[in-house]
């Protein structure tokens, strides 16, 4: 018994020592490069590809405002579909909906005489931007619309998040393609379901992927790839020119490891909270102010643990809302570009869950 557990010992050493094969070699990471560090809770399902395509890509969470454990990821995968989870990781749904790159959920969207959910992602099958209801009973997905299709003008279709205004009440969809064009749609609705109109067009120098906007100052945050993450104002009348934010750049943040992926922000009130970007070059996040200066406040990775590490992430989605027990101050989800199963074997990308409070204990917010 001794040697067994002396052997897997040994063994789970060389793991963390030598990490997983798609790492670069003497790639140092944690503690060890400067980065605190924080552990997944959960993982979900691995999604539906080939083990070593890239697949998996954006997280959304669905707040279960009646039941909050019961909250749900809803995760793209650009090799197909979209996927439904509950908070331990199994998958509930899977919707053959087209190559769907980016996902977000549009809370509370004026339809006839109620507010209801919808979720909204990039679909790279034919470039539109797909729309499907949440049922609030069960989590499933629906078509929001029985006929309208959406066909974007912003090239190939990529990142994308949601809106809603608190000075007018009206729901947008952001969504971008690799050129760096960006399409603001505002959601509305006819006697048949939600339907949805351009109502600006604006560009950026290369290519972007990530966004979300703060509702709080209307200020949509966009990350262009390689080059650091931009401020707009999110209104449909604002400005089309953005403010670069410094911090956010290589030049001025070492911790900062080109692609920029994804950009979520989480609020612990209206005007305090943290933004934060996934620097998928040095499998780590950077954590900023939101608003003000954005000043940088540190950067994290997810350690192995129970469930393995977490590397080169695209998409990331925090929620700052109490999930029962187990998730006392909400989330932070992430996909993870190299998953492995407990016994060390490859297998297909999922999103990792983790437990917001390990994140603030570990930056000290
Ligand atoms: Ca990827
Ligand atoms: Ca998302
Ligand atoms: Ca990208
Ligand atoms: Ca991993
Ligand atoms: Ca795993």
């Amino acid at each position: 018994m001794k040697t067994t557990l002396g052997l897997y010992l040994f063994a789970a050493a060389l793991y963390v020592l030598i990490g997983c094969q798609d790492e670069p070699a003497g790639f140092l990471q944690g503690e060890k490069a400067g980065f605190k560090e924080v552990y997944a809770n959960a993982e979900t399902l691995p999604v539906a590809a080939g083990v070593d395509e890239d697949a998996a890509d954006d997280p959304a969470i669905w707040y279960n405002s009646n039941t909050p454990e019961k909250t749900l990821i809803i995760g793209s995968n650009k090799r197909g579909g979209v996927g439904v989870y509950n908070l331990n990781g199994q998958e509930l749904y899977d919707y053959k909906v087209g190559r769907i790159n980016n996902v977000d959920i549009a809370f509370g969207v004026a339809y006839k005489n109620e507010l209801i959910d919808v979720v909204a992602g990039s679909n790279r099958s034919d470039s539109t931007l797909l729309l499907m209801t949440v049922s609030k009973s069960d989590g499933a997905l629906l078509p929001a619309h029985p006929s309208q299709v959406l066909k974007a003008d912003v090239g190939d279709v990529y990142g994308l998040c949601a809106y809603k205004s608190f000075k007018t009440g009206k729901s947008f969809i952001f969504m971008n393609g690799k050129s760096g064009r960006v399409q603001q749609w505002q959601l509305g609705f006819d006697s048949l379901g939600i339907t949805a109109t351009v109502v600006r067009t604006f560009a950026l120098p290369s290519q972007v992927e990530g966004m979300v906007v703060d509702p709080y100052s209307a200020t949509l945050y966009i990350g262009e790839e390689d080059q650091g993450v931009w401020i707009f104002d999110a209104e449909p009348n604002g400005a089309s020119e953005g403010k670069l934010i410094a911090t956010t750049t290589a030049a001025k943040n070492p911790k900062i490891v080109y692609d920029i992926e994804g950009v979520t922000i989480y609020h612990k009130s209206p005007k305090i909270g943290y933004l934060i970007i996934s620097s998928q070059g040095n499998y780590s996040y950077a954590v900023f102010e939101k608003g003000g200066e954005h000043k940088y406040l540190g950067s994290f990775q997810v350690m192995p643990n129970e469930f393995d590490g977490v590397e080169e992430t695209d998409g990331i989605e925090a929620i700052s809302l109490p999930l029962g027990s187990n998730y006392p101050k909400g989330a932070f989800v992430v996909q993870d570009g190299f998953n492995y199963s407990k016994a060390n074997k490859k297998e297909t990308q999922n999103f990792k869950i983790i437990d917001w409070q390990q994140i603030e204990d570990a930056l000290g917010l």
